[in-house]
């Protein structure tokens, strides 16, 4: 990025940020020739991200497929479209790390990260759709290990019961 104070091409991102249109990403920099601050807006083009799967066959990414499978998922769930379509945003926007490729398997477990924070039966059912585990020992680790985390997240009763009684 070059400079628009004194022309210099050595510029450090202070701050990234994504818009309410996630297609926007708005960023600080900071000029280390003049040490001025400025912001650049960036509007993601539309994707040439290939997907690479596991039989190393590739494809363009597709983001009505992934939605598609979410939505597989989530069907008769307590899950609203809007909570789908945003977790579709933040997978594309995450992707955004990917210049050419990225392994179809890092898509799965974003999308596995995500569902696991909102819904155990969507995340068992993905999960078994994309074949993310070898074995069953290997998926029964995964659920366990998604338990704990889960159960860290809670307040724990100790606590709660201090503070009842003030
Ligand atoms: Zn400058």
């Amino acid at each position: 990025m070059r400079c628009p104070f004194c022309n210099g091409f050595n510029d450090q991102v202070l701050d990234t940020r994504q818009m309410d249109d996630v297609s926007v990403i708005r960023r600080r920099r900071e000029c280390l020739d003049c040490n001025k601050r400025y912001t650049t807006y960036e509007r993601l083009e539309e994707t040439s991200l290939m997907v690479v799967k596991s039989d190393q066959r590739r494809e363009p990414f597709n983001r009505q497929k992934i939605r598609e499978g979410i939505v597989r998922a989530c069907e008769k769930r307590p899950i609203s479209s809007d909570a789908i379509e945003k977790i579709v945003n933040e997978i594309e926007f995450e992707l955004q790390d990917y210049v050419m490729e990225v392994p179809s398997k890092i898509i799965g477990e974003k999308v596995l990260r995500k569902l696991g924070d909102m819904d155990l039966i969507a995340y068992i059912r993905f999960s078994s759709v994309y074949h993310q585990f070898d074995t069953i020992d290997t998926f029964i680790e995964e659920l366990k290990k998604l338990k704990k985390e889960r159960l860290r997240k809670l307040p724990k009763p100790s606590q709660a019961r201090m503070q009842n009684t003030g």
